[in-house]
């Protein structure tokens, strides 16, 4: 099968043919119908985080397709069902955490396309426990975006607690940022938009952002907490960028919730008078779990939450990775395999 590679990290990806794989007992064989690429996957080529992935690997956790192969004991799937396989691959099951539906932090999870190999491929092996089961009438190149960018998203505006008539502010446009706007729209949320690129905030606005912020112009914060009357009552910080984390924080409402998605390698400074006494919480937010994951699906397989998707082949896969790396993505790149 054709796979997009990474053989050394920070090197541009080779494509192979490589075997497919042969599911064992309790595992699927997914046919990759289509694949987003995720500001992540740059992460894990790059070797960005502290836990490094190991080459060589195939990343891609935003991967559609049906299941054609299955190893003993599979009940959770039938062949020929569409599923997708996300950023969280397994987890064990049995922790305080999977205990708690909250697999997302289990200390043994497994990441698609991190530590398993991913969708950038002809097929992937996926476990039938935590795939994600895409509802009829939603294409593959429509679920993509969802299954990644979208849980995140989602997961991340109910973790800031911001309830109908509330501001969100959004920060960060890109694949992530746009379909939060989106979720939040249609959660009854109002939402300011904040990028550091016209074009972005133009979409944003196309989406029902009723606020754009460009944080390169003037002073974003105040510019902000006028146009909100104080501040957001949540803030989601998608910005691959540091800058935008001392901002968010800056922008958020007294007794507000700014929660922290994107991944830039790094840390950033916390100015612990005003988010003391403004009691301000700040909290992490990692995808989501598998029931956020079906929710998710929902907004988008009723047309409430429709990614916008630019198609690419496969092969195209190192220049896609410079334009995301240079803010040069509209929405969300979906690898199409329908040609393969
Ligand atoms: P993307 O490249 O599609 O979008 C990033 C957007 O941020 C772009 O629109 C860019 O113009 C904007 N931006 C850059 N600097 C900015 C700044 N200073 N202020 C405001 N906006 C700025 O990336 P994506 O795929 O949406 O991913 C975003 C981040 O989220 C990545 O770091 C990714 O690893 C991370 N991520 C986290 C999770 C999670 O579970 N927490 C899941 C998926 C992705
Ligand atoms: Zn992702
Ligand atoms: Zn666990």
């Amino acid at each position: 099968m054709k796979a997009a590679v990474v053989e050394q990290l920070g090197q541009p990806l080779v494509l192979r043919d490589v075997p497919v794989p042969v599911p064992g007992p309790g595992q699927i064989l997914v046919k990759t119908e289509a694949c987003g690429v995720c500001h992540t996957d740059l992460h894990a080529a790059r070797g960005d985080w502290p836990v490094k992935p190991a080459p060589p690997f195939i990343p891609g956790h935003e991967g559609i397709g049906l299941v054609v192969a299955m190893g003993t004991g599979v009940t959770e799937v039938q062949l020929g069902d569409r599923v997708g396989v996300p950023w969280l691959y397994s987890a064990c099951g049995h922790c305080e955490h999977c205990l708690a539906a909250w697999e997302t932090v289990c200390a043994e999870a497994q990441f698609g396309g991190y530590t398993k190999n991913g969708g950038f491929a002809e097929y992937i092996l996926a476990d039938p426990r935590y795939v994600a089961h895409i509802p009829a009438g939603l294409s593959a190149v429509q679920a993509a975006p969802i299954i990644c960018a979208g849980v995140t998203s989602y997961k991340g505006i109910k973790e800031t607690g911001a309830r109908p008539g509330q501001w969100l502010a959004v920060s960060g446009i890109g694949g992530l940022g746009h379909l939060a706007i989106e979720y939040a729209v249609a959660m009854g949320l109002r939402v300011a938009a904040v990028d550091i690129d016209e074009g972005k905030l133009e979409h944003a606005r196309a989406l029902g952002a009723e606020v754009t912020i460009n944080a390169r112009q003037g002073d974003p914060v105040a510019a902000l907490r006028e146009a909100t009357g104080g501040g957001a009552h949540g803030v989601l910080i998608t910005a691959p960028s540091i800058d935008a984390f001392q901002q968010g924080v800056a922008m958020t409402r007294k007794r507000g919730t700014c929660v922290l998605v994107g991944l830039p390698p790094g840390d950033f400074p916390t100015p612990l008078f005003d988010v003391v006494a403004n009691c301000v919480t700040i909290r992490g937010s990692f995808v989501g779990t598998r029931q956020d994951m079906a929710e998710a699906l929902a907004f988008a397989a009723t047309g409430k939450v429709k990614a916008g998707i630019e198609l690419q082949p496969l092969s195209a896969i190192n220049e896609i990775f410079s334009r995301l790396e240079h803010g040069k993505v509209a929405s969300r790149v979906v690898l199409d395999f329908s040609g393969n």
